[in-house]
């Protein structure tokens, strides 16, 4: 029986809007039942207009000391904790700086051994699509409305993947956050997601069927069951993220992301281990040990 997720694992020891220390984070998902758990710490921004909100007073420096202090934090306890659970450790990128995102991406994947990256965009030219309804929507009306906007992320998202082929691409379809119950996506938005998904399919890469929407009020799990659905017709691997950011949210709603990927019509869900890469699991024989 395995039970995995791999974007999450935020830890306030490291992340100003997280909560709890990494060994708690850590001892939360043994708690939880997990035989794998990625560490995805955010990874440090490098301009001042691109801290999170909150973040002024660590500064640029601040954020890189932090993130270094998580680099070594997490691999001491991948060791420390190998007989209970197996860690990865790994990071989630951002498309920033908007001029040189990769090249700041690269060198911060090659700096360390890490185990695996999280593709995530959560901006568009350096403007938050996920922080507030309010910015949201004046980014919305500056690029032309909610369509641009959608068409804007996800082609953002379309560049990444292809220029970054991260070993797991997080919350496909963030940009909806804000939009109402029942939203879905207009016909010419689908074309757009069906090229992003076909640069996924293109190298391999594994989706991340993520509860954090769900758990925070935000509509279903990422990616909606439009999307999911597409990816599984295309071949595309589904995984689970459980975005936690602190001890009370390891694991909270990943039931609704398993469900979602039973309901898109997976019968396989893939999960990440250190000496042999991608395996597959039987999506109905996934969950925690304790609630066998
Ligand atoms: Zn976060
Ligand atoms: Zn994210």
């Amino acid at each position: 029986m395995v039970w995995f997720s791999y974007h999450g694992g935020h830890s306030g020891e490291f992340c100003d809007h997280a909560s709890s220390s990494l060994q708690q984070v850590v001892q939360a998902a043994i708690d939880e039942g997990f035989t794998h758990y990625g560490l995805s710490e955010h990874c440090p921004r490098y301009r001042e207009q691109d801290l999170y909100p909150g973040e002024e007073r660590l500064g640029i420096e601040g954020l890189i000391r932090a993130f270094e202090g998580y680099v070594i934090r997490a691999f001491a306890l991948r060791e420390e904790y190998a007989r209970h659970i197996e860690l990865l450790v790994g990071f989630e990128t951002e498309k920033l700086p908007p001029e040189n995102w990769l090249e700041a991406m690269l060198s911060l994947k090659s700096a360390h051994p890490f185990d695996y990256v999280v593709g995530s965009v959560h901006d568009i030219n350096g403007r938050w699509v996920d922080y507030s309804p309010q910015e949201t929507s004046r980014l919305a009306e500056d690029l032309g409305g909610t369509e641009a906007l959608q068409l804007a992320y996800f082609r953002s998202v379309t560049d990444m993947v292809e220029q970054l082929r991260p070993d797991i691409v997080a919350h496909l379809d963030l940009v909806r956050k804000f939009e109402p119950p029942g939203f879905s996506f207009s016909d010419r938005v689908a074309k757009e997601i069906e090229r992003l998904l076909d640069a996924i399919q293109a190298y391999g890469g594994v989706i991340d069927v993520n509860c954090a929407a769900f758990r925070n009020g935000y509509g279903p799990v990422y990616p909606l069951p439009q999307i999911l659905s597409r990816a599984r017709q295309m071949g595309i691997p589904a995984t689970f993220g459980d975005d936690s950011h602190g001890v009370d949210t390891v694991g909270v709603g990943l039931e609704q992301s398993r469900q979602a990927i039973c309901a898109a019509g997976y019968s396989q869900i893939s999960y990440l281990t250190r000496d042999h890469g991608w395996q597959s699991a039987d999506i109905a024989e996934v969950r925690p040990r304790r609630s066998v």
